[in-house]
């Protein structure tokens, strides 16, 4: 017989941060928009590590915690050449 199902392990949920967006777009149950500040988010714990490497470019919104990537068409500010 197959083995035991694993249990989906407990991770916030991460979303596409759309370009310029700064504001949480996570709707809550009653379907009204978070709007919460997205906040850069460095120390986040091992088992994010694990899913986006060290040093990824995360944001977490202050109000409901969920997690935003930059939108990978999107050229980080970092890389941004300013002459
Ligand atoms: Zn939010």
């Amino acid at each position: 017989m197959a083995a035991a199902t694993t249990p989906a392990p407990a991770l916030p949920k991460i979303k596409t941060r759309k370009p310029r967006q700064r504001a949480c777009d996570e709707k809550d149950g009653k379907g009204k928009v978070c709007c919460g500040h997205l906040k850069r988010y460095y120390d986040y714990p091992k088992e994010l590590e694990a899913i986006l490497g060290r040093g990824a470019e995360v944001y977490r919104c202050e109000r409901c915690h969920t997690l935003f990537q930059p939108d990978p068409t999107e050229l980080p500010r970092s890389y941004v050449l300013r002459h």
